[in-house]
């Protein structure tokens, strides 16, 4: 089954090309363009948001609403020290938003991190943002941009990459540089139609693969991830495979998703989902939480740590 009412992505950015700015005003978008709804009734007070900020920055990921598709948004670290993590926290989408700043251009430090996300397959879509810097040179740096992708080994249908221009700090994306923008419509639009939605098995046996662990103060140690296959509900009782194989029994408290920066408890959870899980203490990254009678583990392949190369 496809989950056309869900898209996940992961956002790979140079540290200060805009990642924030831009999920910031994706959230203040967030809805507003479903029929019928009233616009200021959806969008975010800032000041609410500068309070979460904090929060996202713990918590990793972020939920929006575009015409009723949920599109997940999880952070991914920007160096390749992370090499581990990056490949888990891959294992979670389908696409990659590439962030780069128009008068700066592709960074060193994301290379390792966009070279993972294209050789796990993963649909790209490139930004270039800061089109209203005065210094921007948005086609150069397409070039540049699109020797990486060449330079990595892109499939040919990976170098023929969505492109959309932004300017994060005005919250307005367009197609081409010559088009008026009005918001981030645009970017929305090439998201749902470029990164394709979660397939596949809703009615087989549950797979929750742990890619990131959180904390409540309520409800303890909390595992993150996408759910493979099957689905998920508040008190089920699980089993977990360790990495080394033993399988251990559990049982989930609370299904928790995203919605904006905030984690909102859910009866249950399918396929394609990325959620958060309370009640099994001892999780640890890279586990498969799975059905009870059935404790098949997610292939999970570790990498090494990268060395980073400067060019
Ligand atoms: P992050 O490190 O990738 O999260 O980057 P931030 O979102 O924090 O942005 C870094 C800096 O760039 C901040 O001062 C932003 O205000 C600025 N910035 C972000 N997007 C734009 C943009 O589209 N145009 C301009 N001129 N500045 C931007």
């Amino acid at each position: 089954m496809k989950r056309n009412d869900i898209r996940n992505i992961a956002l790979i950015a140079h540290v200060d090309h805009g990642k924030t700015t831009l999920v910031d005003g994706m959230l203040k978008q967030s809805g507003i363009f479903r029929e019928n709804q009233k616009v200021d009734e959806r969008i975010m007070d800032s000041n609410e948001l500068e309070r979460e900020r904090g929060i996202t920055i713990l918590a990793k990921n972020t939920a929006v609403r575009y015409n009723d598709i949920k599109i997940n948004i999880v952070d991914t670290p920007g160096h390749a020290d992370f090499g581990g993590e990056v490949e888990r926290v891959l294992k979670m989408v389908d696409g990659v938003l590439l962030l780069v700043d128009a008068s700066e251009g592709p960074m060193p430090q994301t290379r390792f991190v966009l070279g993972k996300a294209l050789s796990l397959n993963l649909k790209p879509v490139v930004v270039i943002n800061k089109i209203d810097r005065p210094d921007a040179r948005p086609y150069e740096v397409i070039d540049e941009v699109l020797n990486l992708f060449i330079d990595l080994g892109a499939s040919d249908e990976q170098i023929d990459f969505p492109i959309v221009y932004t300017s994060a700090r005005d919250a307005v994306a367009k197609y081409d540089l010559n088009d008026s923008g009005y918001n981030l419509k645009p970017l929305f639009d090439t998201i749902i139609n470029s990164i394709p939605a979660p397939e596949g098995d809703v009615d087989g046996p549950l797979q929750l693969l742990v890619t990131n662990l959180d904390y409540d103060d309520y409800v303890g140690r909390l595992a993150i991830g996408r759910i493979i296959r099957g689905s998920i509900t508040g008190g089920q009782q699980v089993s977990v495979v360790k990495k080394d194989g033993t399988v251990v029994k559990g049982k989930i408290g609370t299904v928790y998703q995203y919605e904006s920066l905030k984690r909102v408890a859910a009866e249950s959870a399918l396929m394609g989902d990325i959620v958060a899980v309370s009640g099994i203490p001892d999780i640890e990254i890279g586990e498969t939480i799975a059905d009870v009678d059935f404790p098949e583990a997610v292939e999970f392949v570790e990498i090494e740590e990268p060395t980073i190369t400067m060019s």
